[in-house]
């Protein structure tokens, strides 16, 4: 999924869950199981060479990662005192994410990256069409933001 669905959702899980030693393996077990959802992200088309590998970089840079600390922001810390443990968790959402960029940007394939490359394809299913790819993070970030 794209950044602004991975982002919120660890940092939902860190705030119901304050205890890092829980909230941090389960924000990188939801990453993977939102993977697992058909979804439209910034990769998409990659493989298929439909799409730069540098625009969609540029895309990921410059709209989605911004905007998932923008959607953190507004739905934990506005108003609120800060809370690292809610950063944490945005970046435990993000971290499979993270790890797999020197991977897939700029073709870093070594031990361990290519592995995790490989678990994240186990679980990442991915849809080119926008408007079927798109509505499930919507729905993530609405549950989100009523569950919070
Ligand atoms: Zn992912």
């Amino acid at each position: 999924m794209l950044s602004i669905a991975h982002g919120p959702t660890g940092a939902f899980i860190a705030a119901k869950i304050p205890n890092p030693l829980i909230s941090i393996p389960l924000a990188i077990a939801a990453h993977y199981l939102q993977d697992r959802v058909p979804h439209w992200d910034v990769g998409q088309g990659l493989s298929k060479q439909t799409k730069s590998k540098k625009l969609a970089f540029v895309q990921e840079l410059l709209i989605d990662f911004p905007l998932s600390i923008l959607i953190v922001y507004l739905f934990f810390q506005h108003g609120q005192a800060f809370n690292p443990n809610i950063w944490l968790g945005w970046f435990c959402g993000l971290l499979p994410d993270f790890i797999e960029f020197p991977y897939l940007f700029l073709k870093w394939r070594f031990f361990p990256l290519v592995h995790l490359d490989n678990i994240h394809k186990f679980f990442h299913r991915s849809t080119p069409n926008i408007f079927v790819g798109l509505p499930p993070q919507i729905a993530v970030l609405i549950l989100i933001y009523l569950l919070k």
